[in-house]
């Protein structure tokens, strides 16, 4: 944890600033009896400027920055372990340990460099209770939802830790461990500070939210004045299909889940994605690129082919003609489609592959202090 004084321990009921919106730092501020103002300097502090302690908040008095040392706290996800991949990827191995927070866990967090940007990917829950069976995370089973403070915190973590290097434009995806509208509450109070030119300052044009189709969820979403693109982890070509590897589907199966999509108000400039992971041999025949395109029909819609990548689990990568014809069929309908071969594949960074064993620990929090760096 960091804190303002290392002297000056918060105790366990102290205010955790991260992840707080403007309303309520500034209800926390006035409490105390400061002047609003000193609440959009610290938003401010930590979100614009991305401060880790509070001691750098520079604009606050002397007095204050102390009396808020023994009060809140700045508490960032620590970096446990790093590791680099060939291809620039950097993937994240973070220790949550919050102040006062007994159900400390660990999670993980992929950077991803390019030449004009760079991609966040970030969770929003520890495990994932969905079951999707293509992917490693679902193996952990749900640990632990994350809190607004531990969604927002791995962007600043990953920005910072990469500050020398950062391009002009910054994407996130909020599509690492977890399923995000099962944990909608803290996500939506995250993206809020990610979208808020005060806050973060991201385009909503480059923060994505993949789902795996939690109806109720899309259409909250659908309802919200600030929110993120949506994409759908489609994956599948029929009924059958997908109740096999995405068990979700039985509690909303794909017709609903499409007219929830149709029923989705998209902006002006924006497409509603899908993303399909390709499973040679189940998925990936041309009769299933024909039926996802009539699945999706008058949607405006891309989609994302995303090669199986090889790993622990019993499927098997496309090959490459099978891609490149079922890439046709789609954009031969009319559709973009886009093939995404994963990054980060030799440090386990690649979509569907965020769950070592280590993500499932939970972690005392001396021991995470310890590994840390
Ligand atoms: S693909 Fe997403 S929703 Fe499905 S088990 Fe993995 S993390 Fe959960």
């Amino acid at each position: 944890m960091i804190s303002f004084d290392s002297n000056i321990a918060p105790g366990n009921d102290s205010f955790g600033l991260l992840g707080k919106s403007a309303d309520e730092l500034r209800d926390f501020i006035v409490s105390l009896g400061e002047p609003p103002y000193r609440a959009a300097q610290i938003y401010h502090a930590l979100y614009a400027e991305r401060l880790r302690t509070i001691d750098e908040i520079s604009n606050l008095s002397l007095e204050l920055r102390r009396r808020l040392g023994t009060v809140a706290n700045l508490s960032l996800p620590e970096i446990a372990r790093r590791h680099h991949s060939s291809d620039g990827t950097v993937r994240y191995v973070l220790g949550l340990t919050s102040a006062g927070r007994m159900d400390a866990a660990t999670i993980e967090t992929v950077f991803m460099p390019e030449e004009k940007r760079q991609t966040v990917c970030i969770s929003t829950q520890a495990g994932c209770a969905v079951n999707c069976q293509f992917c490693l995370t679902a193996t952990l089973g749900l640990v632990r939802n994350l809190s607004a403070a531990e969604i927002i915190g791995q962007v600043i973590v990953a920005l910072e830790d990469n500050r020398a290097a950062l391009k002009p434009q910054t994407n996130v995806v909020l599509m690492g461990q977890g399923e995000p509208l099962l944990n909608y509450d803290a996500v939506m109070t995250a993206v809020r500070i990610l979208l808020d030119p005060k806050g973060l300052a991201i385009s909503p044009k480059h923060v994505t939210l993949s789902t795996s189709g939690i109806i109720p969820g899309i259409e909250k979403l659908a309802r919200e004045p600030v929110r993120p693109k949506l994409a759908i982890s489609l994956n599948a070509s029929n009924d059958e299909q997908r109740n096999a590897i995405m068990p979700i589907n039985r509690k909303y199966p794909l017709k609903d889940l499409l007219d929830a999509c149709r029923n989705y108000p998209l902006r002006p400039w924006e497409h509603l994605t899908f993303e399909y992971v390709l499973l040679g041999g189940y998925n990936d025949h041309p009769e299933d690129a024909r039926q996802v395109a009539k699945l999706i029909a008058n949607l405006r819609a891309k989609i994302n082919l995303i090669p199986w990548n090889p790993g622990e689990l019993p499927y098997h990568p496309p090959n490459a003609a099978r891609v490149e014809a079922f890439r046709k069929i789609l954009a031969d309908k009319g559709y973009l489609v886009f093939v995404r071969y994963s990054r980060g594949q030799d440090v386990m960074a690649a979509c569907g592959q965020l769950a070592l064993l280590e993500s499932s620990r939970i972690v005392p929090p001396q021991t995470l202090s310890s590994a840390s760096r």
